[in-house]
């Protein structure tokens, strides 16, 4: 018997949307065939509560699993065989799955994902188990098998498959809107990023660099996160956006304790405008609460205050740094962020910057500045530059 292979991709968010399920599914067959386009051709398939990629003389199936699992929105995928629903087929690549195989204990997990099947889970367990302790003399061990055979049997067809393999859940990138990350070259705001496209969002990165005032090292930094980062939504756009001159400014007429919430606040001025530009409907950043001085609950706030339309969201505003540096080694931007850089904010910066500033005290300070000026000058100055997923 010939076998034909093919992924099998299990949702679970998605499959909890009601009315809207149907524009999500879409979105995630898009993104699906979009993930492994540059692979060979691979057709995404809507079934009852899953999705199918069928592999029919795929020459890199392996390759195709890879990619999948890292396409948010879905749950688990697997390396299936499918057949037709009939008893005999599902016997036949039952024993082609074990055969050649070792282990000493194994379970069927029947799964019928219509319930009119003429015969129930428990008979199919049965049935296919008898046949694996006849064919390799393992015995049935319900409750740790060294080996899973999973059967999910569908209408038309039954797929079988051993090993699944976890994916980033969530929801598919672009279902959720656009939002526009505010990325430095650290450690915490790529994580950022990454947690705002699990939750279905395209990101827009705006990167604030202080060149010519220092080397331009951030910005290849930026590019080579953004690049990364595109593995998980296929195409990104990224906004190199000069602060120098600004911050320059800043340190004629701010004090030095203030001088951080100042920056943060045109970073936020900055990038809402240019979000506003691009399609985005909220900003993001890697605040973690308390982390650092600039990250105070009134500093937060002072810098909550000057985005004028949109929310300024902080996925990571209750995690530690561990773990957000075990998701940035998931990720594999952590290395990427440890390069030495020079990063805009180690620009006249203060030693002992401010914890508490009133927003009173605050817009007396910035009252030495033309702020819709400074403004202007990074929004004109930004530069835009494209990513396509696979990178050449
Ligand atoms: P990160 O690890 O993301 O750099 P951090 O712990 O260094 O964060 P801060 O320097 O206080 O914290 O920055 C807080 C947030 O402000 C960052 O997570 C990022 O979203 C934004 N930010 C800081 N510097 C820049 C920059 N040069 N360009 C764009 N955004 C920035
Ligand atoms: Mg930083």
């Amino acid at each position: 018997m010939r076998l034909r292979a093919a992924v099998i991709v299990h949702y679970h968010e998605v499959s909890l949307k009601g009315g809207n399920r149907p524009l999500f599914l879409r979105r995630l067959v898009q993104n699906l065939e979009r993930a492994t386009s540059d692979l060979g051709r691979v057709r995404a398939q809507q079934l009852t509560g899953r999705i199918a990629l069928d592999l029919e003389d795929h020459p890199r199936p392996e390759a195709v699993l890879g990619r999948v699992t890292r396409v948010c929105g879905v749950a688990s995928a697997a390396l299936a065989y499918r057949v037709p629903s009939t008893l005999e087929a599902m016997k036949a690549v039952v024993r082609r799955v074990v055969e050649g195989r070792s282990f000493p204990s194994f379970r069927i997990s029947a799964r019928r994902a219509f319930k009119t099947y003429p015969m129930t889970s428990v008979e199919l367990n049965r049935a296919l188990g008898a046949l694996v302790v006849e064919a390799t003399g393992a015995r049935v061990d319900l409750h740790a098998p060294a080996l899973t055979v999973h059967v999910e049997v569908l209408p038309a067809e039954t797929f079988v498959y051993l090993d699944r393999v976890a994916g980033p859940g969530g929801l598919p990138v672009g279902a959720s809107g656009t939002v526009t990350a505010l990325l430095s070259g650290g450690i915490d705001s790529p994580v950022a990023a990454w947690r705002m496209m699990k939750r279905g969002c395209r990101v827009v990165f705006v990167h604030f660099h202080s060149v010519p005032y220092l080397p331009a090292t951030s910005q290849d930094k930026a590019r080579a996160l953004v690049g990364r980062l595109t593995e998980w939504q296929y195409r990104s756009q990224l906004l190199l956006t000069p602060l120098g001159e600004i911050q320059r400014e800043v340190v004629l007429s701010v004090p030095p304790p203030a001088r951080v919430v100042v920056y943060r606040r045109m970073m936020v001025r900055i990038a809402e405008a240019l979000a506003r530009q691009t399609g985005g409907q909220a900003l993001v950043t890697g605040e973690s609460l308390g982390q650092v001085a600039s990250q105070t609950l009134a500093n937060i706030a002072r810098t909550d205050e000057v985005a004028e339309t949109m929310p300024i969201l902080r996925p990571l505003i209750g995690m530690d740094k561990l773990e957000i540096t075990a998701e940035a080694q998931r990720l594999g931007t952590f290395e990427i962020s440890i390069e030495p850089d020079a990063d805009c904010c180690s620009l006249f910066v203060p030693r002992h910057p401010a914890t508490r500033i009133s927003p009173e005290e605050i817009v007396a300070i910035e009252a030495g500045l033309d702020v819709p000026r400074l403004v202007a000058l990074g929004v004109d100055g930004a530069k835009l530059e494209s990513f396509e997923f696979p990178l050449r």
